[in-house]
Order: structure tokens, then C-alpha cells, then sequence
């Protein structure tokens, strides 16, 4: 048997992370079983669903790199099939004509309300005669198709969490074609996932209580039912339902941000998942190979930017230095559009030295947890000049003279340096630090900000002999100005 499965989004909003994480179990399910990922667009609420939104949960799921095996097919257009299986449900006498108007259920409900009972349907049009419904029917009544609840309990062995059952008299009749003709959506879902052959259902906990109506369905259709799993909802660090207040809610905000699709999916599918062992960094082939939908958690997964900060830095530093120099790239070419400049202006050799740029992506890739600040850390090397961060200046120039002091016998002792690699400029600053009788890290605090123009860096050394000999002289240059103009007010 070739395992199916589905996503089936509705168009009603972007594809946002509880969504995600469901076509991610569905994606490593099928991939690991080598079998057909499909997915389904559940258009049918057209007053809400929109052809942009489509395209914004098309655009999600390939950013996440989930690709598609089969569709996306659109439930609307199954809308005569679903009709279809509905009037076969009456054939079958698995469902009846319900003639109660809106109106008259509302009343009831109002009526059950006041006295504090539960409103269910009471099941009062199944017990009309057959010739008196078909009558009626044929005299122009409207009617709505309600299926018929059989009298025992519905159960199922649930994937993610075990058997699992629905008592008899817990599930109403429900209807399953409006008096307008169109279809509902378990009905409409049931079709859809009978045509496709879906083997396996897998979706989120909030549509448990959908399953039996759709057990029944299946049944009285004569159609084998595929399996059922049903993945946990996703909170906030609050311990709330996820929503906005605990950050972005679509996933391609989280691309705006810098996140790799590679970290992101790796985070998404440790929300609920878990591989049994210690590992949390997985790279596709280990996630595909380790992924097993039994091994998702029955409790709910609680959504952590922390984590998902900690996976993407992982993530960045295994990526090839190739691939983040595309993203590095296009994040300062946006960044000088934005700014009104050609990247040339500002970067005037980041083109055009490619080989230094993988050299320094490889050096500094290790320690930023998004693009932004792997950016950041890349930038200074090929930057025309850098701005100095507040808080590492208050830090490591505060004494504006001593800084410039030691960071002037830094530039004479490096000019005077033969060999420019990192063995010997390491020799030239402990040396100095040790004849000035101070600590390395009063020459090596000031000489990064100089040269990064922020606090952080990789190990100073390595920096240096990146940045080349005539870049670092003018770096220490420039810092000399700022500090001789902030010595001359302190
Ligand atoms: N369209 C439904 C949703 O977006 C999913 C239906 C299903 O997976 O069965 O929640």
C-alpha cells in the first residue's frame, strides 16, 4: 500500500504555524514512507477565501521547501461530487429529509438555553414516514440533508493518541447538504479524501470532534476508513493557544526576519515530535529518516523563539558558505536600495573578492542566529566604513585617550609587521599588551570595536588577517578620529 496523505489549508488566512508544523508531520510522514504528499485547498467558503491567500499558503510551503506531489486540487471544484455522495446517503437511508427551518432550530436552541439544557438536534424529521418526507419534499418544502447517528459508540485507533471513542448519544444528526444545495464540510472533506485515496489522515487536535460525523460518513458510503491522527495544539510560552501576542503568526514573517527555511522546519517539527533520543538538530535526510507520527507527543507543544533562535544559528552555522553568501548578498543589496545607494557604494569589493567572502562567512557563520546579524558580522570586512554600537562604546572606549593610546601602538606594530597571518599578529598584540603591562583584553575590546564596530567578533586575530593589512589601518584610522573628537569633550 502507498501511503497518501493531505494538507488541506483553507484559504481563509496565510499559512501560519500551527499549520505549518501540520503539512511538516504530513510532508516527513509521506517522505519517510516514500510516499505521495498531496495537497487540498478547501476553497469552499468563498465569501473567505481569497486566490492571494492561496498563493501566500503556496509561497509558505515553498519556502519550507514541502514539496507537493500531487494538486493543489480545489474543493470547490468537487462541489457536484460532494452533492453526489450526499443524495447516495439518502439512497441508503443513512440519511433524511429535515424539514426544521433555520428559524424554528434557533428557537429551540434559544428554548434549551433558558432552561440550561444542551441543544442538540432531537432527531424529530428521522422519525417521519418516508412517503410523508418524500411528499412534502415533492409539494417544494425545503429540506436539508441530515445524516443518521447510528446508536453505538464511534471509535477509532487514533495515530498520535490511541483508541479513542466517542460514546453512543455524544454525536448529534448533523446535516450534511443545506437546504441551498450546498454541501458541508465533513461531507465535503470525506468525498475529497475518498477520491484522492487519502490512507492517512493527519491534522490538527481541534478536529477530533469532526471525526466520528466523518467515521459515519465513511461507513455509510461503503468506503474503507483511512487512519486518523490527530496532532496537538500549539501554545504560547503562557500556556494560551497560540496567536499573534506570541509573535508572528505566518511563517513567511519569520523569512522577513532571517530564519532558514531549514531551521524553521527543524523547529517546527520539534513542536510535538520528539526522536525518543537527545538529538534536536536535524538536517532534512536525519528528520525524514528519524520522523515516526507515533512518536508525536499527545500533550500540547509549547511554541519557543528561544529554541527557534538557538535551531536557526545551529542551522546557519552548518549551512555552506556558498548558499549564505546568496542570502548575505541580497540582505545588504535590499539594505542599499532601501538606502538609496548601489551596493558598490557602500561594499565597494564584496563582488568582486568572492573568495574572501566565503573565507569570511566561514569564519563568522558560527555564532548568529538569524541572517541580520550574520550580516552584521559579515558587513564590517567589506564595508567602506562602520558605525560604532553605543553600548560597546560606552563599554570599551569609555576612556576615550587610553583607548586611542593603545589602539595608535596597535597600527605601528602592525605596520611593522612582515608576514599578515594570524600566528604573528597574535605575537604583535600579546606582545604589546605585555610590554604596556596590561591585560590582551585592553588591545583586543578596543581593536574590535575599531575594526567591527560592535562588541562581538570571531577570535580577533582571524579577524584581523581578514580584513587585510590597508583595511585595517584605515579602520584604526577612523577610530582614532571618533576618539580624539570624543576625548577633546570628555
Ligand atoms: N480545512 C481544514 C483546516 O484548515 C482542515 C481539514 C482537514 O484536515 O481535514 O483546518
Amino acid at each position: 500500500m502507498t501511503v497518501r496523505v493531505r494538507f488541506a489549508p483553507s484559504p481563509t488566512g496565510f499559512l501560519h504555524v500551527g499549520g505549518a508544523r501540520t503539512a511538516l508531520f504530513n510532508w516527513l510522514y509521506a517522505r519517510h514512507e516514500e510516499g505521495v504528499f498531496l495537497l487540498r485547498i478547501e476553497d469552499t467558503d468563498r465569501a473567505r477565501s481569497s486566490p492571494e491567500l492561496t498563493q501566500a499558503i503556496l509561497e509558505g510551503l515553498d519556502w519550507l521547501g514541502m514539496s507537493v506531489d500531487e494538486g493543489p486540487v480545489f474543493q470547490a471544484d468537487g462541489v457536484e461530487r460532494h452533492r453526489r455522495h450526499a443524495l447516495e446517503l439518502l439512497d441508503r437511508g443513512a440519511a433524511y429529509r429535515c424539514f426544521c427551518s433555520t428559524e424554528e432550530l434557533k428557537a429551540r436552541r434559544e428554548e434549551a438555553q433558558r432552561v440550561g439544557s444542551g441543544f442538540g438536534y432531537d432527531g424529530r424529521c428521522g422519525r417521519l414516514a418516508a412517503e410523508d418526507a418524500l411528499r412534502r419534499a415533492e409539494d417544494g418544502e425545503p429540506f436539508a440533508l441530515r445524516v443518521r447517528i447510528p446508536q453505538e459508540d464511534i471509535g477509532w485507533d487514533d495515530l498520535v493518541h490511541g483508541p479513542t471513542s466517542f460514546p453512543v448519544g455524544s454525536v448529534d444528526d448533523f446535516v450534511v447538504l443545506r437546504s441551498d444545495g450546498t454541501p458541508v464540510y465533513n461531507l465535503a472533506v470525506v468525498s475529497d479524501d475518498v477520491e484522492a485515496r487519502i490512507t492517512h489522515v493527519i491534522r490538527g487536535d481541534d478536529h477530533i470532534s469532526n471525526t466520528p460525523k466523518q467515521i459515519v460518513i465513511y461507513r455509510a458510503l461503503g468506503f474503507e476508513l483511512p487512519t486518523f491522527g490527530h496532532v496537538p495544539l500549539i501554545l504560547g510560552s503562557d500556556g494560551k493557544r497560540l496567536s499573534k501576542r506570541h509573535g508572528a503568526m505566518s511563517v513567511l514573517a519569520y523569512r522577513e526576519e532571517g530564519y532558514l527555511p531549514s531551521g524553521m522546519r527543524n523547529f517546527l517539527a520539534l513542536l510535538g515530535w520528539s526522536p525518543g533520543d537527545d538529538r534536536e538538530v536535524f538536517d532534512d535526510p536525519d528528520l525524514i529518516e528519524a520522523f515516526r507520527i507515533e512518536r508525536v507527543l499527545k500533550k500540547s507543544a509549547v511554541f519557543d523563539l528561544e529554541k527557534l533562535a538557538w535551531l536557526n544559528g545551529q542551522h546557519i552555522a552548518a549551512a555552506s558558505a556558498a548558499d549564505l553568501r546568496v542570502l548575505v548578498l541580497d540582505s545588504l543589496q535590499a539594505t542599499a536600495a532601501s538606502e538609496g545607494h548601489a551596493l558598490a557604494d557602500s561594499h565597494p569589493t564584496i563582488a568582486s573578492e568572492s573568495e574572501r567572502l566565503l573565507a569570511v562567512i566561514d569564519l563568522v557563520k558560527t555564532r548568529p542566529r538569524t541572517i541580520p546579524l550574520l550580516v552584521a558580522q559579515v558587513s564590517p570586512f567589506f564595508a567602506h566604513e562602520v558605525d560604532y554600537e553605543q553600548a560597546a562604546v560606552d563599554r570599551f572606549w569609555k576612556d576615550a585617550s587610553d583607548a586611542a593610546q593603545i589602539l595608535r601602538a596597535v597600527l605601528v606594530d602592525l605596520n611593522g609587521l612582515g608576514d599578515w597571518d594570524e600566528a604573528s599578529i597574535e605575537s604583535v598584540i600579546r606582545g604589546l599588551a605585555a610590554r604596556m603591562e596590561i591585560g590582551a583584553g585592553r588591545v583586543i575590546n578596543p581593536l574590535r570595536l575599531a575594526l567591527m564596530g560592535q562588541g562581538v567578533s570571531p577570535g580577533i586575530f582571524e579577524v584581523v588577517e581578514l580584513m587585510e593589512r590597508d583595511r585595517v589601518a584605515a579602520r584604526i584610522d577612523s577610530a582614532l578620529g571618533f576618539l580624539d573628537a570624543k576625548a577633546s569633550v570628555e
